[in-house]
């Protein structure tokens, strides 16, 4: 972790994760290699440790404000998590959690290897009462696809009472809008793949704890699992970073605009986004986030109306993820694990486009429906 306490994120974005001293070079060279010469201090093996995923580390640490862990995926991120509990452990998950994660802690309780206790994560109440013997709880807020906003601050302090480790995943929000370990959550999870990367051109994930024997944990999985990064991922994903909060900053302004629009145009339906003012997180949103973020999704009569409002789209791009530059819609209840999110619902993964070009490719295909 990088000592810059007194920057804004804008700056440690830019800042942290480079080599210093005379002479070095501006950016974190790309690593290639298994192994490390003898003698040295810091690294021995390739599956241990390599100084490019360091240096995305480092970055993605004091963005965070702890220690940072790079995966190979999100997933792996999450299932190391999920291995540092012992068998039987019992883990209250959000119902509507990322569809992987559910779908991994869905098939550890099959194989009795965890207890999955789903629960309605925008309600503390029944949260708070599923904690009660739990030994871990999982939230995310915003969530997937349904943007429900989640009371993290409450739910963490309850974890934290009742000597619960407590995980968000911060995908959605990433650190430019969301600090979860300043809410009190023990380890914050990513897929890195999304808004950290950027550029829907890598897989990678990361997690991130201020608890020294938790990193250490953590760290023994990746070992043990070789759920590791690639070099190259862990380099193009810290130039990533560097644009993150300008990027984050645009996509959120166009997302409103376009929640806006939709909202107001008479062929659609419900739009969800915690930007707009009767979303039912909107104040906790306002309160916990510095901004709602740049995800979306808006409700159209059903599935065949939405698969052929995709279809006109010549601009914004049909295909799962987020968190790219480009503008993506992704018609959820398709994909296996989604079928409670309504049919006709879209999710948009609003990018860093111009707005206008953004709102005349929607209105061209809500015209033609
Ligand atoms: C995509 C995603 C993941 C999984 O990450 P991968 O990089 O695809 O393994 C986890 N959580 C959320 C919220 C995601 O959107």
């Amino acid at each position: 972790m990088s000592e810059r306490p007194a920057q804004r994120i804008e700056t440690v974005a830019v800042s942290a994760g480079r080599p210093e001293g005379p002479g070095a070079p501006l950016n974190a060279p790309v690593a290639f290699t298994s192994t490390y010469r003898s003698g040295g201090t810091g690294y021995s093996y390739g599956r241990v440790g390599n100084p490019t995923w360091s240096a995305f580390e480092d970055a993605l640490g004091a963005l965070e404000g702890g220690h940072a862990l790079a995966f190979g995926s999100g997933i792996a991120a999450i299932a190391a998590v999920i291995e540092t509990l012992p068998v039987g452990a019992a883990v209250v998950v959000p119902r509507s959690a990322y569809t992987g994660t559910r779908l991994l802690l869905a098939d550890l309780q099959t194989r009795g290897r965890v207890e999955m206790r789903a629960v309605d994560i925008t309600d503390t109440a029944a949260t708070v009462a599923a904690l009660d013997g739990a030994d871990l709880l999982w939230a995310e807020s915003p969530t997937n696809p349904l943007l429900e906003i989640a009371d993290l601050g409450a739910l963490m302090s309850a974890a934290r009472e009742r000597g619960i480790v407590s995980v968000v995943d911060n995908t959605f929000a990433t650190p430019v809008l969301q600090r979860p370990l300043d809410l009190g959550a023990d380890i914050v999870v990513h897929s890195v793949t999304k808004y950290l990367g950027g550029h829907s051109d890598l897989l990678l994930g990361a997690a991130v704890t201020r608890d020294e024997t938790l990193r250490d944990l953590l760290h023994q999985r990746r070992t043990l699992h070789g759920a590791i990064p690639g070099a190259m991922e862990s380099w193009l994903a810290l130039r990533g970073l560097r644009t993150l909060a300008l990027r984050v900053d645009r996509a959120q302004a166009n997302a409103g605009v376009l929640a806006t629009r939709l909202q107001e145009h008479a062929g659609v339906g419900r739009v969800h986004y915690p930007g707009l003012r009767d979303h039912p997180g909107h104040d906790l949103a306002v309160r916990q986030m510095s901004g709602p973020g740049a995800m979306l999704s808006f409700e159209l009569s059903d599935a065949p109306v939405a698969d052929e409002f995709s279809a006109r789209l010549r601009l914004i791009v049909d295909a799962t993820s987020l968190g790219g530059v480009e503008t993506t819609i992704d018609r959820r209840n398709r994909w296996p694990g989604d079928e409670h999110v309504p049919a006709g619902l879209l999710r948009l993964s609003v990018g860093i486009e111009h707005v206008e070009d953004i709102w005349t490719d929607l209105a061209q295909a809500l015209a033609g429906s």
